[in-house]
């Protein structure tokens, strides 16, 4: 979108009257936000606290989950049902999830929907809902959401999902949320909230594709709020707003129903991370108002992401919405084609990845083990340990040290661009504090204040290219008492409308002044060969605190660089070379562009009260494409040189995360250690890496011995020490630290020290 389009969309969405800008984050203090949205003209709002309220928010924390459906297209017995129930049970899940719609067709005596015929003889939701409870499960009551409805399709097919030339999907029956169906779907949740003791409802799709939707409810509808006819560009912001503003409509409305029908359910939503917003009109940070937990949707192993990456979209999710966010693992190996079991190693990974990023682990089982039953015993293992310390994990904070910046509103700027490609430098520094065992915390715009801030040693903020007024002076004041900040490329080149600032917003707070580009790219050779200047080179300033291992160092990076001039007293800690142009003129042409003199800083270095560094260079970009250690190392120093020494420091391989929390379970004086390691097959192979359709799950985790971690905590007895595997572990105190060691980490462990 151009910068004037955006512009609009802006106005647009201003005149909305939403409660808060799109992208910035709302004015009411975050206490206030934490209560779901009120029920305008609800009385009986006013109950929905209390004792109900703690405790559901204390199992929708962090529970083991079982998440299944009845059989398809045969009948529905007693006995399947029981069983499932004995299975959740015996899986070691906490938290049963159904579904109580089949295609369309209700799972119970509705009122306003027909019955699956396979199940007219008895109550299915009424035998789940009292074998769950009878058994002490949580019951979940799952609808599929605009998909997976084809008899209400059958039976109302101008509720179905329109293109632009008024066809319906071609084989995909989706209603649109614009329709009747919205008010049928609030019914449905009516009859099942006040018929039957569950104790959440979810939803696995509610969502306006990115095609947009031409029914004629849609139509009426926007022509009855904008006074004209719905775009025909199906990208045109007002529709991508329009297609928000329905699935919010939704929420609000299912809140408000759960408010006044049954104020202690939880309300649970699947969603597929940061691409949802644009692809699915969900914007999580609206949608956040009125729901209770969401569940990262990601078929990480069958897409080929590797695991940790799906472990970062659930944290820039759980930033944005500031909810429980769940973490799926579908056990047949696709679930909408092939019904075989994904690897027993592909499980333990996913219970590793769901400890250290604290997401509740859900295992997706879709009936796989009615036909087979071999990753059962696996399911069991997993969740056993993982059960032990629910009570542990629910509430448990990270020990505080970096906040790594997701800026939502340069998020929504490069969607609406078509570039979200960009936020490659916010995946390289993640994955470079990842390697080298930093802790950090993913926050949003919406934490970005100097309050909120206090508690981190050290601010990164990777390319964010917006930021307001007041984000920028919360940096500010929390400089200049004491709090380090590493700030890279573009970062506050814009506000957060998408304007261009004429300085950019941070550059005082890091003393330097810009004055252009530096943008090498493409192909290496000479320009009748189609190449150009092809990369940046830098050399590590020898004796800078920042090198710590990497004096004098030389090494490249493609992207771009902003010029920039350091200000009186602040220091270099990089350099970019220029090329030495002699030797390019080269007969053949063919050699490589030559490292020159040093020219603009790549890194400088300004310690007042705080510390403060600018990364001028897309470093961790390039450690995003092409891994070269140094970009990765240097990021990481200059963070640790502004933010000084972490709480924990972890000796293991960078394939091994290592997470450090406090517990209100534990005390004042106790600490959770979660591990997952990630030492696994294949390394490179995905299906993005040439091999056209080629992906492998991973089948083994290479086990690493001698894990170390050494957490600087306040000396007292350690009273107890439990592993969720029963793997011995040494746990000792010297020298006011406190040393944690595992002779052999397989793929997860958990250990409580209390
Ligand atoms: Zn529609």
């Amino acid at each position: 979108m151009e910068k004037s389009d955006r512009r609009q969309f802006l106005g647009l969405i201003a005149t909305m009257a939403l409660a808060a800008p799109l992208g910035v984050a709302s004015a009411v203090p975050l206490e206030l936000q934490e209560q779901n949205a009120p029920t305008k003209g609800s009385p009986n709002t006013q109950n929905h606290s209390g004792a109900s309220q703690i405790a559901r928010k204390d199992w929708s924390r962090f529970s083991t989950a079982y998440f299944t459906y009845p059989c398809f297209m045969e009948k529905i017995t007693k006995e399947q049902i029981h069983r499932k129930v004995q299975d959740a049970v015996e899986s070691n899940s906490e938290v049963l999830m159904f579904f109580i719609m089949q295609e369309g067709y209700a799972l119970y005596p509705s009122k306003t929907t027909e019955r699956d015929p396979f199940a007219l003889d008895f109550d299915v939701l009424a035998e789940v809902a009292a074998a769950a409870k009878a058994k002490n499960l949580r019951l979940v009551a799952c609808w599929m959401g605009v998909h997976g409805v084809s008899r209400l399709a059958e039976l109302h097919p101008s509720w179905t999902w329109r293109d632009a030339k008024g066809k319906p999907a071609p084989r995909f029956h989706r209603m649109c949320l614009n329709s009747p169906f919205q008010n049928l779907l609030l019914e449905q949740i009516k009859e099942v909230v006040t018929g039957y003791a569950v104790d959440g409802v979810y939803f696995d799709g509610i969502y306006e594709l990115v095609e947009g939707c031409y029914c004629d409810y849609c139509r009426e509808k926007f022509r009855e709020e904008f006074g004209r006819d719905l775009p025909k560009n199906p990208h045109d912001p007002l529709m991508t707003r329009f297609r928000m503003q329905a699935v919010e409509d939704t929420c609000h409305s299912i809140r408000n129903l759960i408010n006044e029908s049954a104020p202690s359910t939880l309300f649970i939503m699947d969603t597929l991370g940061v691409r949802a917003y644009e692809s699915f009109g969900q914007d999580l940070t609206q949608l956040r108002r009125y729901l209770d937990v969401f569940l990262l949707e990601a078929y990480w192993e069958y897409t080929g992401q590797p695991i940790w990456y799906v472990g970062m979209e659930r944290r820039q999710v759980a930033a944005e919405t500031r909810k429980p966010v769940w973490f799926p693992c579908w056990f047949p190996l696709h679930p909408n084609g092939n019904f075989a079991p994904i690897p027993k190693a592909t499980i333990r990974l996913w219970a590793g990845e769901a400890l250290v990023n604290q997401g509740a682990p859900v295992c997706v089982e879709q009936d796989l083990f009615d036909i087979d039953r071999s990753r059962f015993p696996t399911l069991q293992t997993v969740f056993k340990g993982i059960k032990k310390i629910s009570p542990y994990m629910r509430g448990s904070k990270p020990l505080p040290y970096a906040g790594l910046l997701h800026s939502v509103a340069t998020k929504e700027l490069l969607i609406s661009n078509r570039a979200l490609s960009n936020t490659d430098n916010f995946k390289g520094a993640y994955m470079a504090l990842l390697e080298h065992h930093i802790p950090f915390e993913v926050i949003t715009e919406g934490t970005l204040s100097f309050h909120d801030l206090k508690r981190f040693k050290v601010l990164v903020v990777v390319d964010a290219l917006c930021m307001t007024q007041s984000n920028i002076e919360a940096i500010r004041q929390y400089v200049s008492h004491g709090g380090g900040l590493v700030a890279t490329y573009r970062s506050s080149y814009y506000d957060e409308d998408g304007h261009l600032r004429e300085h950019f917003g941070l550059a005082d707070i890091l003393g330097v002044d810009a004055s252009g580009f530096l943008l090498r790219e493409g192909p290496i050779g000479p320009e009748q060969l189609g190449g150009r200047e092809a990369v940046t080179y830098y050399r590590i300033a020898a004796g800078n605190p920042l090198a710590d291992g990497l004096e004098g160092d030389f090494s490249s990076l493609s992207g771009g660089v902003v010029k920039v001039t350091p200000q009186p007293g602040v220091d270099v800690a990089a350099h970019i070379l220029d090329y030495d142009y002699r030797k390019q003129d080269n007969p053949d042409r063919k050699w490589v562009w030559w490292p020159g003199k040093p020219s603009y800083p790549l890194i400088t270095t300004k310690k007042e009260a705080g510390r403060a560094a600018y990364i001028s260079g897309e470093l961790t970009l390039a450690f995003w494409r092409h891994g070269l250690p140094e970009a990765g190392r240097l990021f990481v120093n200059t963070v640790r040189w502004a933010g000084g020494t972490p709480p924990f420091e972890v000796q293991a391989p960078g394939s091994v995360q290592v997470e450090v929390c406090t517990s209100p379970a534990l005390g004042k004086d106790g600490l959770l250690c979660m591990f997952s390691n990630r030492t696994a097959n294949p390394l490179y192979l995905t299906n993005r890496s040439g091999a056209e359709g080629a992906y492998q799950y991973v089948r083994e985790v290479v086990p690493v011995h001698d894990v170390k971690v050494r957490i600087k905590t306040p000396a007292s007895d350690i009273k107890e020490t439990l592993t969720i595997t029963g793997r011995p572990v040494r746990v000792h105190r010297a020298s006011g630290n406190l040393h944690l060691s595992l002779p052999v980490l397989d793929e997860y462990e958990a250990v409580i020290i209390g």
